[in-house]
């Protein structure tokens, strides 16, 4: 082997292997008369929205699901965005859904988030969801954390009875990674920003995951020899060239000399998320039909 590069996780391949069997699944489906579709929610005017939503469209197409758009005006009120929402949790031909952020200004997420219907919230943002999945109820989950379960699962780690850091405590991030290995029965340590000591902490434990938002937050000396570990860090910083790069929270090409095995940023948590927010949506399709 030569050089640290060896030891990466390649989550653009991971998240193609998935498409391959999700497309086998819509396909399933379809041959019963079931067409998948996933219908996403977009308030107008944020360009940044907008490119998401397009590779979104692009995405599920690509596997035979069906997007519709819904689009509400920028200076929408809460009761409108409300009943939107509404319109598609009676709708018996919408079995999966997702919101794009921002909303209108002065609309509160978390209030509209919680009144999207649990069995069709394939991001896993209507608190039931969580709460089913702490007491292991068939539940849908953050697709960010079903990212680093499954990429941990491919790569052969059996989490039971290891030691996983987890850096970040988000209610969307953190927190899901952190129950996800717990119901995997790992020994799950979860820090947050005042934690004391964290790089000895680090270095007693196998996986090490970082969601905590700050470049270089994770260095060599963070790590166990031959530990996995996984950035799902996504920043933007200034690069030499003057250019904006997007790195991790982690220094990858260092830590990689000590690691047995690190994702990178790109191509590592990311495409993955993506590829499980489509698990779910076909999910949800199975389920609602039946499947
Ligand atoms: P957040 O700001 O809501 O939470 C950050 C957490 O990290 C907090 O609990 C904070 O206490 C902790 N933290 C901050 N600095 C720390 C430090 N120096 N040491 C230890 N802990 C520290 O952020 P978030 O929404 O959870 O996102 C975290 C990161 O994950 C961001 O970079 C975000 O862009 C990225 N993200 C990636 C994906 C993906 O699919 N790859 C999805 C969502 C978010």
């Amino acid at each position: 082997m030569t050089g640290g590069m060896a030891n990466m996780i390649d989550g653009r391949a991971l998240a193609a292997e998935e498409r391959r069997v999700l497309g086998d699944r819509v396909a399933s489906l379809a041959a019963q008369g079931r067409q998948v579709r996933l219908d996403a929610i977009l308030t107008e005017g944020d360009a940044g929205a907008e490119i998401y939503a397009q590779r979104q469209r692009a995405g599920a197409e690509q596997l035979g699901i069906k997007f519709h758009l819904h689009t509400i005006p920028q200076d929408a009120d809460e009761a409108t965005v409300f009943a939107c929402i509404q319109g598609l949790n009676a709708d018996p031909q919408v079995h999966a859904m997702m919101m794009f952020l921002p909303l209108p200004e002065g609309v509160e997420p978390e209030r509209i988030q919680a009144a999207i219907d649990p069995h069709k919230d394939v991001e896993g943002v209507n608190p039931a969801n969580i709460g089913n999945a702490v007491f292991g109820r068939r539940s849908l989950v953050p697709c960010t954390a079903l990212a680093v379960r499954h990429m941990l699962e491919r790569r052969g780690v059996d989490l039971c009875g290891v030691r996983c850091l987890v850096v970040g405590q988000s209610n969307i991030v953190g927190k899901p990674i952190a129950l996800l290995l717990m119901r995997s029965e790992a020994t799950v340590f979860s820090v947050n920003r005042f934690t004391k000591d964290l790089p000895d902490l680090a270095r007693t434990c196998d996986v090490v995951i970082s969601a905590a938002g700050v470049p270089g937050l994770v260095t060599p000396e963070w790590i166990k020899p031959g530990a996995t570990v996984i950035d799902v860090g996504i920043n933007r910083i200034q690069g030499p060239d003057g250019k904006s790069h997007v790195v991790g929270d982690v220094e990858t090409t260092e830590v990689a000399e000590v690691a047995g095995a690190i994702s990178p940023v790109p191509g590592g948590v990311g495409p993955v998320t993506v590829a499980m927010l489509l698990r779910n949506v076909v999910e949800s399709a199975e389920q609602a039909t039946g499947g």
